[in-house]
């Protein structure tokens, strides 16, 4: 446990790092205010804070009240020292966010205590902070597949769609869907279904660069953002992901199992007033017409036809799974 001593008169300091590092904790020192202030905001900074009353510029109050209003995690416990506390003082001094005071000279005893109450309130902050990191995690990923969850793609879509407007700039989303995957199941189980499931998620990831995002939209359907600036742009993704997962063949624990993917696109430019809803009718739609004409293939969105000569290679002929 890391804390700060933030004292203007040197004897206090010493008296103070003397106890503090003999009770076993690690202590940064500030002789001001304005120093105190600084060491609290930057990265890593201590987890508890004994800040004297008055120090010339910014009072201990006053780093109370500036750290609480900036409100940074992890929690900083605040303990308030004074030579005098009046109770309007005290009450100043928990208003303005101080956890705790104690009044100088301060009996060990008392001052141990304090720290020891600190410490707790810091350790259950710590915990919360990683349950809740640890929580966001597991609503936000797809643990078969590895990718972003349905709920935060579709967030994305949605984010990325407000910087498009801001950046007069375009998204384009891709619906890929396993072709002929309850065929896979059947044949040779649910886990090596899984299984292909994850290498899907594994090879999608590796088309995409470093703004664009995949997530699993449904059972074995993916959604994939990308900011790509035109249709042919994104035609020549579309068609990265479908000969990406088509060779080589999956790798199970029942050998390989070949899967292809059909893929349906379309892209949003901002100068069309349009919501997500409305481009993922638009992808969805174009995802039915690749799987009618044969899957293994991917096809735009009809509202926007790709250059001719990116039609040649958004549509694919090979068809491994032999579907028609
Ligand atoms: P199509 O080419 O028309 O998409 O055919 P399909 O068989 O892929 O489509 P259908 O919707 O008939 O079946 C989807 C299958 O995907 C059935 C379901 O059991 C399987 N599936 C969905 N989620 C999972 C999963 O998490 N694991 C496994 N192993 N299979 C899944
Ligand atoms: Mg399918
Ligand atoms: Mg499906």
């Amino acid at each position: 446990m890391n804390i700060l001593i933030a004292d203007d008169d040197a004897t206090n300091r010493t008296i103070l790092l003397k106890f503090l590092e003999k009770w076993g904790y690690t202590v940064t020192v500030a002789t001001d205010g304005a120093q105190a202030w600084e060491i609290l905001q930057a990265p890593g900074a201590p987890n508890i804070a004994l800040l004297d009353w008055m120090m010339p510029g910014i009072d201990g109050v006053e780093v109370c009240r500036r750290l609480r209003t900036l409100r940074p995690t992890p929690y900083t416990y605040l303990i308030l020292l004074s030579a005098k506390f009046q109770k309007q003082e005290i009450l100043d001094g928990l208003n303005a966010g101080a956890d705790d005071y104690i009044t100088k000279p301060f009996s060990p005893n008392e001052l141990a205590a304090l720290l020891r109450s600190g410490c707790r309130i810091v350790e259950l902050q710590d915990e919360l902070l990683k349950a809740r990191e640890a929580l966001q995690i597991q609503v936000s990923r797809d643990p078969t597949t590895g990718l972003w969850s349905r709920t935060a793609i579709l967030e994305f879509v949605e984010s990325e769609i407000a910087f498009a407007r801001r950046e007069r700039s375009c998204v384009g989303v891709l619906l890929a869907d396993a072709d002929h995957f309850k065929k896979v199941n059947d044949t040779h189980g649910h886990l090596v279904g899984d299984e292909v499931l994850h290498e899907v998620g594994m090879r999608i990831t590796q088309c995409l660069r470093r703004y664009d995002a995949a997530g699993r939209y449904g059972g074995e359907e993916f959604l994939i953002v990308a900011r790509t600036p035109t249709i042919d742009h994104l035609a020549m993704l579309a068609e990265r992901l479908r000969a990406t997962i088509a060779v080589p063949e999956m790798a199970t624990r029942l050998g390989s199992v070949p899967v292809t993917i059909s893929i349906g696109y379309a892209l949003w430019d901002s100068a069309e007033p349009l919501d997500r809803q409305t481009l993922l009718v638009r992808a969805d739609e174009a995802l039915y017409r690749a799987k009618h004409l044969g899957r293994n293939r991917c096809a735009p969105a009809q509202a926007n036809p790709p250059a001719a000569e990116t039609v040649g290679l958004s549509v694919s002929t090979s068809n491994p799974m032999g579907s028609k």
